[in-house]
């Protein structure tokens, strides 16, 4: 087998970061295959939102590196200024990111807020970008609905909006940032159910989740994160069903 063919869609390697002198994350390493979702368990404050945004380079660590496919930034070395900026915006391209709120843009209808960072961003032309976003908006099951505004939308369909919103963007990777915690609990399904469905369509994503039932469902690998290291990561059979840390133990006894 070539080299290629083991490169990782997401590697990360000795990522560190503080805040003054919080150490948030503590030398994590994690490779995600192509195609594959990596779920993120670990309790607040364990980490979770800061490595995320570690991935697409929102949050600058001191160390380590971050590589998705063929854009690696290591983040000890990277240049000042100018130089250093164009690094991390490379690596933010890479990825899309869905938050637990879906900031969508409330004067602009649903179709909109899909089209407008593909065509302001990166410059793509309109046209084309309409038509993506259309089938985009179907995938998630809002088809008809690009010409409403978001107020007019339940929690739920607005998180969908936020997920075909991040696709638009062609990102090669797909992270989520608890989309559901801010949900009521009757609108949770329908936004995990387009996570599953991207997920089995073959799309790399990351997703920081409680929805154990959801985790178990969804994940080619599990990480549990404490105190901004890796302590458990293996399978959900492995992680969640047998895990090996007494920590991991006590967080899913916690929250199951
Ligand atoms: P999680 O998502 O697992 O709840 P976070 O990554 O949000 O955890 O936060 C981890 C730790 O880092 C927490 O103690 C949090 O208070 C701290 N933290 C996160 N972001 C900042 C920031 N911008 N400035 C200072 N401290 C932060
Ligand atoms: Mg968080």
């Amino acid at each position: 087998m070539t080299e290629t063919e083991h490169t990782p869609r997401i590697r990360v390697r000795g990522l560190e970061k503080s805040f003054g002198d919080r150490h948030v994350l503590r030398g994590i390493d994690f490779d995600s295959p192509a195609g594959t979702s990596t779920v993120v368990l670990g309790a607040s404050g364990s980490g979770k939102s800061t490595l995320l945004r570690s991935l697409n380079a929102l949050e600058v660590p001191e160390r380590g590196v971050v590589a998705i496919d063929d854009v690696e930034v290591d983040f000890a070395g990277l240049a000042t200024g100018r130089a250093g900026r164009r690094e991390t915006e490379r690596l933010r391209g890479q990825s899309g990111m869905v938050f637990q709120a879906h900031n969508l843009f409330p004067h602009r209808t649903v179709l909109e807020n899909v089209v407008e960072g593909p065509v302001v961003a990166q410059r793509r032309p309109r046209e084309e970008v309409v038509a993506e976003a259309r089938a985009l908006l179907d995938q998630v099951g809002l088809g008809d609905r690009g010409d409403t505004y978001p107020f007019q939308l339940s929690g739920g369909q607005q998180q969908r909006v936020g997920i075909a919103r991040a696709l638009a963007l062609r990102p090669k990777v797909v992270l989520f940032d608890e989309p559901t915690s801010a949900l009521d609990p009757e609108l949770v399904g329908e936004v995990l159910a387009v996570i599953k469905d991207l997920a089995s369509q073959g799309w790399t994503t990351v997703i920081v989740t409680h929805e154990i039932r959801f985790a178990r469902q969804v994940a080619d690998q599990v990480l549990f994160l404490d105190e901004g290291v890796i302590v458990e990561k293996g399978t959900s059979d492995e992680v969640i069903d047998d895990p090996r840390e007494d920590r991991t133990r006590r967080f899913l006894s916690r929250i199951l």
